[in-house]
């Protein structure tokens, strides 16, 4: 079927049904979700288990490298994937330049009369989300990009707090315009800190919810999380019901802590932060079934992290990935309890194995069990404990820790379970694409990740884009 749309120049074009753009549009962003996360987040379901967003109908890859760096940065590729240009690492949806400021498919979304969201389980101004709101020269700027929230006309604000809003980086920052929550509370904003009051402000109203914090303002590792305590689904669920409205919303959802586990080599905590994403998409799903010819999902990643791989040289073909389920807390908590050793004036390095034993099943002896230590890793965990015991209190970022012990630990098991990691940062290895809906074919194909950020704009229908 044609239709005759007027466009925004006055000329009048003719175009096919299916390039009117969606109404509704998710775009959920794996931080370093490569095809491999992807699967290891399968592989760690329960038996029978599927992720929601590996059946979507249409799949496509994306190439993420920046223009000044072959191996990008989640600004410079969150930039690519919000305005569909390119820019220099660090960047925040503006020109290499640091000039020009690049318009994002929020802003557009906005001009086009819809509501917005933008979510995330690590801290809201952090560069992925950032990008999609913001524009600053350095990712670092926390406390400016904060600053931007309140002007952004973003509706919903969801996920980890402000990082920018903590003293340290305030005393940092080279304007101080005073704390975030009250400016944001001055700009007509609710702000709400918990999952009560988040249920009690009305659809339609602004709002920037958070959760209590766990490093840098992030939502704790899936596996670390209390069960009481809010996850990315249900700040996805709550923005949906906040933003639903009968001219359209655009809502960006990122599982963050994905590329964090993995700068860390952290594959249990990966993998099992890959299964609260599909939950947050999962939430989106069920929205789609209500409105599915008004409805697009998209989901993606930024870049891949950790050069994870399903097999290594130790295992060969003898893979035993269900041995993560054995990990009981992340590498982060692990080396909180490393930490808290010190602080207390040390333990033995018996103690310690103790410890190993209950957080991972790794021990000593017992030589015909999967989780038996051998002698030489024995060596490799006491050498590591000691330089460990031997150096200051270790401190923990979102790229890991400076302990040697607890990577150690983890490592060991990853290595058992047949995973390995072929770097702590991130690589050049191209992404997945998984779209529901309308305009989902769009998505198909192998094309770079500034292709990307123009099929959203032409797939959702905004303003400029139907040319
Ligand atoms: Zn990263």
């Amino acid at each position: 079927m044609l239709i005759l749309l007027i466009t925004s120049t006055g000329c009048s074009s003719v175009v096919s049904r299916e390039q009117v753009g969606a109404r509704y549009v998710f775009l959920f962003i794996g931080d370093g979700m490569g095809l491999a996360q992807v699967e290891l987040g399968r592989a760690l379901l329960a038996p029978g288990d599927s992720l929601a967003f590996t059946s979507f109908p249409v799949t496509g890859l994306v190439s993420t490298s920046a223009p000044d760096r072959y191996i990008t940065d989640s600004a410079a590729a969150g930039t690519a994937l919000a305005t569909g240009l390119p820019t220099a690492i660090g960047t925040v949806s503006m020109a290499a330049n640091h000039r020009d400021t690049l318009r994002t498919i929020v802003e557009m979304a906005e001009a086009g009369g819809r509501r917005t969201g933008v979510v995330s389980s690590v801290g809201i101004d952090n560069a992925t989300p950032a990008c999609f709101y913001a524009h600053e020269p350095l990712r670092g700027s926390y406390y400016a990009i904060a600053l931007q929230m309140a002007s952004s006309g973003v509706d919903y604000f969801g996920g980890g707090r402000p990082e920018g809003n903590f003293p340290h980086k305030r005393a940092g920052a080279a304007v101080d315009r005073g704390d975030i929550d009250s400016l944001m509370h001055r700009s007509g904003y609710s702000v709400v800190k918990d999952s009560a009051s988040l249920a009690a402000v009305q659809s339609g109203r602004l709002c920037i919810a958070s959760a209590p914090s766990s490093l840098k303002g992030a939502l704790p590792f899936e596996m670390d999380r209390p069960a009481t305590e809010a996850d990315l689904a249900l700040f996805t669920r709550e923005g949906i019901r906040l933003l639903e409205n009968p001219q359209g919303f655009f809502m960006m959802v990122e599982g963050g802590k994905i590329d964090w586990a993995c700068h860390a080599n952290d594959a249990a905590a990966a993998g099992i932060d890959v299964g609260a994403f599909d939950r947050a998409i999962r939430e989106a799903v069920q929205f789609y079934r209500r409105h599915p010819d008004e409805t697009l999902i998209v989901v993606t990643a930024d870049h891949e992290c950790g050069g994870l791989s399903l097999g290594n040289r130790e295992g060969g073909y003898q893979s035993r990935i269900s041995l993560l389920h054995a990990q009981k807390l992340s590498l982060e908590r692990l080396s909180g309890k490393v930490a808290a050793w010190k602080r207390s004036g040390g333990v033995s390095f018996q103690a310690a194995l103790d410890s190993v034993r209950a957080f991972t099943g790794l021990r000593a002896g017992a030589a015909d069990s999967v989780f038996a230590l051998s002698v030489a890793q024995q060596r490799e965990l006491r050498d590591a404990f000691r330089a460990t015991m031997s150096s200051g209190v270790p401190r923990t970022g979102q790229y890991g820790t400076d302990d040697s012990f607890s990577p150690a630990v983890v490592g060991i098991l990853n290595r058992r379970a047949g995973v390995g990691w072929s770097s702590n940062v991130h690589t050049a290895v191209p992404v997945p694409v998984f779209a529901l809906g309308r305009n989902a074919h769009m998505f198909a194909g192998f094309y770079p990740n500034t292709a990307f950020g123009k099929k959203l704009m032409q797939a959702s229908g905004l303003p400029g884009s139907l040319r």
